[in-house]
């Protein structure tokens, strides 16, 4: 499995992440500063080889316009990590639900900040109440999640030098 580069702003926002073609092409042009490498990874390409980029940064800034998540399940799980938000404990994503706080039917919105991961028995526990009435201590608060989270393939390997760019 190839591994992923992350791409920086001149400023070190994060860019996106991006694959290993597109990583040479712009290393090639000349357009950004590597900052770090896979060890022990090489890229054989037309111009010889070289380290696979891990991170790399923009030599000029880049102007995005701003990005905004669409609500979705699979974000919430994620920014969850896969973790209910009642009893705090990890499962597999086919065995978690996605609570309303506040309950649809009073009114709360399918929205980041008003769901939240739960279990199959916590939800059922909870049932159409909020977590007061329910008698259950919500243990996390929604938030809408960093707006990285959804460039950032699952399942891929993290380069120790991300946590200060990403997190
Ligand atoms: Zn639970």
């Amino acid at each position: 499995m190839s591994k992923k580069t992350l791409l920086l702003n001149s400023s070190y926002e994060v860019l996106s992440f991006i694959v290993e073609r597109k990583a040479i092409k712009l290393l090639l042009k000349g357009k950004v500063e590597l900052l770090s490498v896979w060890n022990g990874r090489k890229i054989y390409s037309n111009s010889g080889v070289m380290e696979h980029p891990a991170t790399l940064k923009m030599k000029y800034h880049v102007t995005l316009r701003p990005t905004k998540l669409t609500f979705s399940r699979k974000l919430v799980l994620r920014r969850d990590e896969y973790t209910c938000c009642y009893c705090y404990l990890k499962f597999k994503h086919n065995d978690l639900t996605i609570d309303h706080v506040i309950p649809k039917s009073a009114g709360g919105s399918n929205s980041f900040t008003n769901c939240v991961t739960a279990c199959f028995f916590c939800n059922r526990r909870k049932r159409n109440r909020t977590p007061e009435q329910a008698g259950m201590i919500l243990r996390k608060q929604p938030v809408i999640p960093n707006k990285y989270l959804c460039y950032f393939p699952e399942n891929e390997e993290y380069h120790e030098d991300w946590v200060f760019f990403v997190r």
